[in-house]
């Protein structure tokens, strides 16, 4: 039915937006939407969906409590628009949370609050990128970053990562060009899970620079890191931050505070990037003429009561304790899963007896639907004889799945 309404206006539709929408590049995620809505509506019992990556659990009492005391006794004026970078209180707040984090001293003129970390990504690829400027990304990466390239017309560069999903830094370095303005990263990374350990940073830090030596403006590096406080036991997250001084953290609270929907992030620049003042007005104008404006008003002045408190994120120990019952249950059927050290998706490995020269993913993909388990195939991220599972789900779905997978594998 979708399907047919979106045929019959495809005409209404700009070409890159029509390409995409009906085009395969769409068709992975729609295809699990479809199917698990498809599932759920024949009433065959339980649907056990490991492909969405929508936090599962509910913010923070804490965050409640701050909402309320917030809304309290305001003064007025504290729902109008606001400088398009954010409440300067806010963001003076923000500012000295990284500076303590990174060992930098970043000001509130270093802040831009953000629609989430997808606004933080678009905004600041409007601001950086001319059309045909390339951004390099270590793969497998989050897909919609192909999108908000597109957005801007500029292109994006997968480079292969290492067999344990780190960046792979000489063949990114091999891959730079003259129209590469960005390196974007993700860690803790969205699908693999995996935290890029600090050794490689530096060496990836050292090739920027030198780099830079034959080029008129640096390379800057957009450090994508929305799970970064959803380690488990106190895991660290090494930063290009302390390491690359042409670097933007952009992040949000979706995921360690549970706020997906409310759309609550920030972009922190570092102090000692090249042209940073100017940067900054770049980055809070793009916020602007985006139609974004600012970033939601009450989230902005809830985050100052709720960050640091003890209780200030969701009971990361819930996503920590499926992702372990998990991979325990898939490496007892040959699967090759690294411990899991953050955020809430897995990305195992095939068995050798499950893989074919296709890789293998998308057949068992397959099977697993037929015992009404969702996934998604490496394949969608480019990286075949893999799967994507998201423990955001329900403790029932994740029991319920590795009965499907020890039917289908055992
Ligand atoms: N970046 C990565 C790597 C993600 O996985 C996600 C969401 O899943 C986002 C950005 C978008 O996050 P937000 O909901 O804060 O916009």
């Amino acid at each position: 039915m979708f399907r047919a309404v979106v045929d019959a206006g495809a005409a209404q539709l700009s070409s890159r937006v029509r390409d995409t929408l009906l085009g395969s590049k769409e068709s992975w995620t729609r295809r699990m939407f479809e199917l698990a809505g498809q599932l759920r509506a024949d009433g065959g019992g339980p649907v056990h969906d490991l492909s969405l990556g929508n936090p599962s659990l509910e913010p923070p009492t804490a965050w409640r409590t701050a909402l309320v005391e917030v809304l309290e006794g305001e003064p007025p004026g504290m729902h109008r628009y606001m400088t398009n970078a954010g409440f300067p209180e806010v963001r003076a707040f923000l500012a000295q949370r990284e500076s303590k984090r990174y060992g930098l001293g970043l000001e509130a003129g270093h802040v831009v609050m953000t629609v989430g970390a997808a606004g933080a990504v678009n905004v600041c690829f409007r601001a950086l990128l001319d059309p045909g400027d390339e951004v390099m990304v270590p793969a497998p990466y989050f897909s919609e970053y192909d999108h908000y390239c597109t957005n801007v017309g500029a292109s994006l560069t997968p480079v292969r990562s290492t067999a344990s999903f780190e960046p792979d830094v000489d063949a990114m370095v091999a891959a730079l060009n003259e129209r590469t303005r960005v390196i974007l990263i993700n860690s803790p990374n969205n699908p693999t899970g995996a935290i890029y350990s600090e050794d490689v940073l530096r060496r990836l830090a050292d090739a920027l620079r030198a780099a830079n030596a034959t080029r008129e403006r640096p390379i800057l590096v957009l450090e994508d890191s929305p799970y970064r406080d959803l380690t488990y036991n106190g895991a660290d997250v090494p930063s290009m931050m302390r390491l690359y001084e042409h670097t933007a953290l952009l992040t949000s609270h979706s995921k360690d505070l549970g706020l997906a929907g409310e759309r609550i992030g920030y972009i922190a620049l570092s102090p000692k990037m090249a042209g940073v003042d100017t940067v900054f007005r770049g980055l809070a104008f793009c916020n602007r003429v985006l139609g974004f404006v600012n970033a939601p008003a009450l989230m902005q002045r809830v985050l100052p009561k709720v960050l640091g408190t003890p209780e200030g994120r969701v009971d990361v120990e819930v996503y920590a304790r499926r992702c372990r019952t998990m991979a325990a249950g898939l490496r007892e059927l040959g699967f090759g899963v690294p411990e899991p050290r953050a955020g809430f998706f897995l990305f195992p490995k095939l068995p050798e007896s499950l893989r074919d020269d296709e890789g293998g993913d998308v057949a068992l993909t397959d099977a697993l639907l037929a015992k009404r388990t969702i996934v998604v195939p490496g394949t969608a991220f480019g990286v075949p004889g893999y799967l994507r599972l998201s423990m955001a789900t329900p403790d029932e779905a994740v029991q319920g799945a590795l009965a499907a997978f020890r039917e289908v594998c055992g």
